[in-house]
């Protein structure tokens, strides 16, 4: 049931028209992943290998998220990974409040049909989407509660390629996710 509903979900996505974003892209990428994963990473807006493929994270960004994942002892295919916008946006600019506006009933389906335990944002822009004041170098890292969620904002993986400083901040935070779904989460308010 909840497959259907997914795919269903991804059709719509490759079909929508709602703005202008789906005008310069190649095709949509409406995300990834098994339709009962606990953990779900959402990034902000596919980028070029993601056009062209139609996949969320590939690329070397992908690369580095896979390795990530495993330090926190997940494997891709255990997770569910999508983005805050389905369309890539041209020059790989940020998406804009609008779009994402547009774009977040999606989202929001997806989440309501896997019902994940975990939602990790990748980046500044998924992180405010869930913690409205967060500052993600701050606070990447750091466990949240939302909407009767567990929210964990990151780093964004394409960070790390072009600042190499950052890649041990994530591996230490992916690190300690592991160690919540392994050992459990703390209270959080
Ligand atoms: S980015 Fe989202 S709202 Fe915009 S056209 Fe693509 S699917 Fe529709």
């Amino acid at each position: 049931m909840t497959i259907a509903l997914i795919e269903s979900i991804a059709r719509e996505i490759a079909e929508c028209r709602a703005c202008q974003l789906c005008e310069s892209a190649t095709r949509a990428v409406p995300g990834e992943g098994p339709a009962d994963a606990a953990v779900m990473l959402i990034g902000e807006a596919p980028g070029a290998a993601e056009d062209i493929s139609g996949r969320p994270f590939v690329g070397a960004s992908g690369r580095l998220l896979d390795a990530l994942l495993q330090r926190a002892g997940l494997d891709r295919s255990r997770v569910y990974i999508a983005n805050l916008v389905k369309h890539r946006p041209p020059d790989n600019r940020d998406p804009t409040r609008a779009e994402i506006r547009s774009c977040q009933h999606f989202l929001t389906r997806q989440i309501n049909a896997i019902n994940p335990r975990v939602i990790v944002p990748l980046g500044r822009h998924a992180a405010k989407y869930w913690i409205p004041n967060v500052q993600i170098v701050r606070h990447h890292g750091q466990l949240y509660h939302v909407d009767d969620r567990l929210v964990v904002p990151m780093l964004h993986p394409a960070a790390a390629l072009y600042q190499r400083s950052t890649l041990p901040l994530m591996e230490v935070d992916f690190e300690r996710l592991g160690g919540y779904l392994r050992d459990g989460f703390p209270t959080v308010s």
